[in-house]
């Protein structure tokens, strides 16, 4: 397959989670809810993780608007989350962060699933906030989580 190849079946993918974005919704019932903004470019998500006793991820939804990038991220990232734990969770964060830092290693990682969609953005830095977005909402939700778990409330 031919790099032109490859990168429009990437950025057919895009489109698609763009268009018609996967667990794109409220969930009731979350145990933790997230909103990040990317003012750049005028992003906004608003992540609900839904975790069990063992920080397993039972559902991960999303409301958001803006760029077509900043979108198919969240949704490819929600599709991703489902069954992890949040350590899993952050690591593919991690993964993801290094891919679009350029990690050609990252970017074949099969982990990442539709992710690698993404891997051409990284060539375009004023948007590398946007594919990020959804993970930076992640990371402040794994956060929370654990600080309230530290906390009198926790158990
Ligand atoms: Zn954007």
């Amino acid at each position: 397959m031919t790099e032109i190849a490859l990168s429009s079946l990437y950025q057919q993918l895009i489109l698609e989670h763009y268009r018609k974005p996967r667990n794109k919704g409220v969930l009731p019932g979350a145990t933790v809810e997230v909103h990040m903004a990317n003012p750049v470019c005028g992003d906004e998500i608003r992540l609900h993780l839904q975790l069990d006793g063992e920080e397993r991820v039972q559902a991960a939804t999303f409301i958001g608007q803006g760029c077509s990038i900043s979108q198919a991220s969240v949704s490819m990232m929600t599709v991703r989350l489902k069954g992890k734990t949040l350590d899993e969770a952050l690591a593919l964060a991690a993964r993801f962060t290094e891919m679009m830092h350029g990690s050609r290693e990252a970017a074949r990682d099969r982990k990442l699933g539709e992710l690698r969609a993404l891997q051409g953005v990284s060539k375009f830095p004023v948007r590398i906030k946007c594919a990020l977005l959804g993970f930076d909402a992640l990371q402040e939700a794994a956060k929370r989580v654990r600080s309230q778990a530290d906390g009198p409330a926790g158990g």
